[in-house]
């Protein structure tokens, strides 16, 4: 289906977007277009501009403090970040990224896309709640952070609200981290994911399983105790023509194991 007509602006700095975004509230911001544009050709969204964030230099660009941290521009595409030295710091990004469907959409995907459409199928949103990212965000009255698990609020809802944007992921350092998944087909959307987390406890954090990412916290990285913790957290996921709620909670379970042990090895 064709695109219904939208106006287009591509700023070149971050207040003139802020300020587009401020002066038109049915505007809304571009990234890889990857969601967002198939989702207005299924006419599911209709922003009447789109703010193209691609020539914002201040949303772009992989720093790596001295401590290990690392600072993310949202802008930044998943083939920039596989590709990245210092991302390196904290491996699971490069390998979740480079699992994300396929090298075209990896080419023009962001990061920032990724977790502000917030679909309950993507890779990233249960990675940055279990390696505790924070999220910066910034509107024209100014800027706050948001701990990764506060920042999805619900099926394509965030925290970054109307005239908002999120302008920087911080990620903390950290090794020993896991993720473990059952795609539809080979490089296709997840039926159910999880992201795990040793560095300082055993975290772990479901995807496809709810609205928003479900994090557990076994007692022990021992594969029963993550099991148990899985079952316990009473996941209500969706039926659908790819698995029953039963089965989906069944994959949480093993993939959440599974995301546990390649965490063990430090991946
Ligand atoms: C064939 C296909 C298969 C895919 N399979 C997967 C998959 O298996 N796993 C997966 O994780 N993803 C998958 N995706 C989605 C893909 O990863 C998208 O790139 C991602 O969901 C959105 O990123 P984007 O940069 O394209 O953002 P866009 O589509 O441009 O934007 C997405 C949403 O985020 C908002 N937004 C973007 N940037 C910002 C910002 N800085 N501040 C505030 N709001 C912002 C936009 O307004 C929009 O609402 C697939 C996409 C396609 C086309």
């Amino acid at each position: 289906m064709l695109l219904s007509e939208v106006a287009y602006a591509r700023p070149a700095t971050l207040e003139q977007a802020l300020g587009v975004l401020a002066e038109h509230p049915g505007a809304r911001a571009l990234a890889g277009g990857q969601t967002l544009v198939n989702v207005m050709k299924a006419r599911a969204a209709s922003p009447d501009v789109l703010v193209d964030l691609s020539g914002i230099p201040e949303l772009k660009g992989i720093e790596l403090g001295s401590d290990g941290t690392l600072e993310l521009g949202p802008m930044t595409t998943y083939t920039e970040l596989i590709g990245s030295s210092e991302a390196r710091a904290r491996p699971i990004l490069g390998e979740v990224c480079a699992q994300i469907a396929d090298v075209q959409v990896r080419n023009r995907g962001t990061i920032g896309g990724n977790v502000c459409a917030s679909d309950p199928t993507n890779h990233l949103p249960p990675v940055m709640v279990a390696v505790g990212a924070e999220f910066r965000v910034s509107g024209t009255g100014g800027e706050r952070t948001v701990p990764a698990e506060e920042f999805f609020l619900g099926v394509y809802m965030t925290a970054a609200g109307p005239g908002e944007l999120l302008t920087k992921i911080t990620i903390p350092p950290g090794r020993s981290d896991g993720f473990a998944s059952v795609p539809i087909g080979v490089d296709g959307t997840c039926i159910v994911n999880a992201a795990a987390s040793l560095n300082g406890g055993v975290r772990v954090v479901l995807g496809c399983v709810g609205a928003t990412p479900v994090a557990v916290e076994p007692a022990s990285a021992d594969a029963e105790a993550v099991r148990d913790a899985v079952r316990d957290a009473d996941l209500d996921p969706p039926s659908d023509v790819h698995a029953s709620a039963d089965y989906r909670r069944h994959l949480a379970e093993v993939v959440a194991a599974r995301a546990v042990e390649r965490a063990g090895k430090g991946s």
